[in-house]
C-alpha cells in the first residue's frame, strides 16, 4: 500500500514537468512555420506575378502545301494583363520549298522570369499532278479504222514530268459501233492521285454499195414481160443488207416510155446509198413506110443539113426564092446568125441537127444528146423566137456510128425525142453528097433517081456542099417538069423515118 503511495506521488510530479516543458517546446516551431508559410505564398504570388504568360495566335500544328507563302501568326505574350509581345523572340524557320516538319519557338524573358510555347508547321505535297490530253477530248472515228493513241503528259509540282507513270485504262473495239471510254490515271510519290478520260466514239460513216446485175439501162418492147435482174447490197458494218433493198419506181410494159426504178437501201447507222436503172419500153421498131402527106402523093421536100454556110446557104437560098420553093434547113451551130435568119424570114423551116454535130459527143448518152440539141435549140429561138421541134440526128436514126459510144441510145432517143414532143426525119431520098459524090451531075441523078410519085419524099441534102448548091435548080426544075410539089417539113408533116439499128 505504501509503496503504491510514493510511487503515485513522483509520478504527479513527474506529471507536472513534463506539461511545462511540452508547452515551451510547441510554441516555437509554429510561429516558424507560419512565417515559412507565410513568405512561401509571397514568392508564389510573386512568381505568379512576375511570370509572363505567352499562348499561340493561330493553331499549334499548321499543314501548308509545298511551295505555298507561309505567313506566321505570331504569339501573344501578356504581363498582369498587360500586353508584352514585342518581347518575344522567334526562333526556327519555315522552308516552303522543302517538305519536312518545322518547329517554330515563341520565347518571352522578363526579368529572371520566362516563357515559351511552339509551333509545328508541316509541308507536305498537298497538290494534284495534272495530265493534259494531246488531241481531242472527244474523238470520233469510223469504224474498222485503227485507233491511235494521240499522246497525254502529265506533270507534278513535286515530281515534274511524270508522263511515264501514266496509266491508260480502257479498250476499244474499233470493229464495232459505240462509245468508248479511256481513263489515264497518275500518282505522285505522295500519292496525290490525278485521272481524267477521253470518250471516243466509233461510228460508220460509210455508205453500203448496191451492186446491180444486169444492165443499168434496159430496152424492153411493149408488152414482153420486165424480169428484174437482181442487185445486191453490201455494207462494210452489216455485212450483206440485199433484203434491206426497196426499190422504188414501176415499169409499164404496156406503154412505150422510159421508166426508172430506183434501188435504195440504209445500213444500221443510217448512211443511205441509192443506184437507178432506166428501163426503156418501146414500141415495135417502125419499119420505114410509104408515107402519105396529107393525103397527097409526089411531095418534095428538100432538106439541107449541117449549115447554115456561108458562100453555099446564101446562094441556096436565093435560088428558092427565084424557084418559089420552101424547103428545111436542119442547122446546126456553124455559120452565121443572119443566114438562119433570113432561111426563117423567107418562109423555109428552121429545124435542129445538133450543135456540135459530133458523134461521139452527141451519142455518149441521152444526156449528152439532149444538152447538145438544147444549144441548137436556143440559138434558134433566139434568132427566130421559134420553139424548134422538128429534128434530124446526125447520121440518120439508122445510124450504127453511136454504137462505137453507146449501145442502145437509138433506141432510146428515137422514144426519147417523141415524148419531149419533136417530131425526127429520116429521109427516103439520098443525094449522096456527104459520101463520095463530088459533082453536081451526080448529086442531080442521085436525087432524081430515086424521086417517086407515090410517096412524100423526104430529099437528104447538105448545104454546106458547093457541088449541092450547083445541082439544086436543075433539081427543082426537074421535079416541077415532071408534077411533083415542094413543101417545107412543118409540124405536122408525117414522119419518114428509117430502121433503127442500135
Ligand atoms: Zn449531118
Amino acid at each position: 500500500m505504501l509503496e503504491f503511495s510514493i510511487l503515485g506521488k513522483y509520478n504527479k510530479e513527474e506529471e507536472m514537468i513534463s506539461l511545462v516543458h511540452f508547452r515551451k517546446e510547441i510554441q516555437r516551431p509554429i510561429w516558424v512555420g507560419a512565417v515559412c508559410i507565410l513568405l512561401f505564398l509571397i514568392m508564389i504570388i510573386g512568381m505568379t506575378l512576375m511570370t509572363p504568360e505567352i499562348s499561340l495566335i493561330g493553331d499549334q500544328t499548321v499543314v501548308i502545301n509545298i511551295n505555298d507563302d507561309y505567313t506566321d501568326e505570331g504569339a501573344k505574350a501578356l504581363l498582369n494583363g498587360k500586353n508584352i509581345s514585342k518581347y518575344i523572340t522567334v526562333s526556327g524557320e519555315v522552308n516552303t520549298k522543302q517538305l519536312g516538319s518545322y518547329k517554330i519557338e515563341y520565347q518571352i524573358k522578363y526579368g529572371p522570369f520566362k516563357n515559351k510555347v511552339s509551333r509545328t508547321v508541316i509541308v507536305k505535297d498537298m497538290e494534284n499532278p495534272t495530265i493534259t490530253l494531246l488531241g481531242d477530248e472527244n474523238m470520233v472515228m469510223n469504224v474498222n479504222d485503227t485507233f491511235k493513241e494521240p499522246g497525254y503528259k502529265a506533270y507534278d509540282n513535286v515530281d515534274g514530268d511524270i508522263t511515264e507513270k501514266v496509266t491508260v485504262d480502257g479498250d476499244i473495239d474499233t470493229k464495232k459501233i459505240g462509245s468508248y471510254t479511256l481513263t489515264y490515271q497518275v500518282q505522285d510519290r505522295f500519292g496525290n492521285e490525278t485521272s481524267v478520260s477521253r470518250n471516243i466514239t466509233v461510228q460508220d460513216k460509210e455508205k453500203p454499195t448496191i451492186t446491180l446485175s444486169g444492165s443499168k439501162s434496159i430496152t424492153i418492147n411493149v408488152n414482153d414481160t420486165f424480169k428484174e435482174p437482181g442487185y445486191k447490197a453490201l455494207d462494210n458494218v452489216d455485212g450483206d443488207i440485199t433484203k434491206k433493198v426497196k426499190i422504188e419506181g414501176s415499169v409499164n410494159t404496156k406503154k412505150a416510155g422510159v421508166y426508172t426504178l430506183t434501188y435504195r437501201v440504209q445500213d444500221s447507222s443510217g448512211n443511205e446509198t441509192s443506184v437507178k436503172r432506166s428501163i426503156t419500153v418501146k414500141e415495135k421498131a417502125k419499119v420505114p413506110e410509104k408515107t402519105e402527106d396529107d393525103g397527097k402523093t409526089g411531095v418534095i421536100y428538100l432538106t439541107f443539113d449541117d449549115g447554115p454556110h456561108e458562100g453555099t446557104t446564101n446562094v441556096i437560098l436565093d435560088i428558092l426564092k427565084e424557084e418559089k420553093v420552101k424547103a428545111t434547113f436542119f442547122v446546126t451551130n456553124n455559120g452565121p446568125d443572119s443566114l438562119i435568119k433570113r432561111a426563117y424570114e423567107e418562109g423555109h423551116t428552121v429545124a435542129l441537127h445538133t450543135a456540135t454535130h459530133d458523134y461521139a459527143k452527141v451519142y455518149a448518152s441521152e444526156k449528152a444528146y439532149f444538152d447538145d440539141l438544147k444549144i441548137v435549140h436556143d440559138r434558134v429561138q433566139r434568132i427566130t423566137g421559134e420553139d424548134a421541134k422538128i429534128i434530124r440526128f446526125p447520121g440518120g436514126s439508122s445510124n450504127t456510128v453511136s454504137r462505137n459510144y453507146s449501145k442502145g441510145i437509138m433506141t432510146l432517143l428515137v422514144n426519147e425525142v417523141v415524148k419531149r414532143g419533136y417530131h425526127y426525119f429520116d429521109w427516103n431520098v439520098s443525094s449522096g453528097d456527104a459520101g463520095a459524090v463530088h459533082t453536081k451531075e451526080k448529086v442531080y441523078n442521085n436525087v432524081i433517081s430515086a424521086l417517086s410519085k407515090k410517096r412524100a419524099n423526104v430529099v437528104l441534102m447538105h448545104d454546106t456542099k458547093t457541088y449541092t448548091r450547083d445541082a439544086l435548080r436543075d433539081i427543082i426544075r426537074y421535079g416541077k417538069n415532071h408534077g411533083y410539089e415542094f413543101k417545107a417539113i412543118t409540124y405536122d408533116t408525117p414522119m419518114v423515118i428509117h430502121r433503127v439499128s442500135n
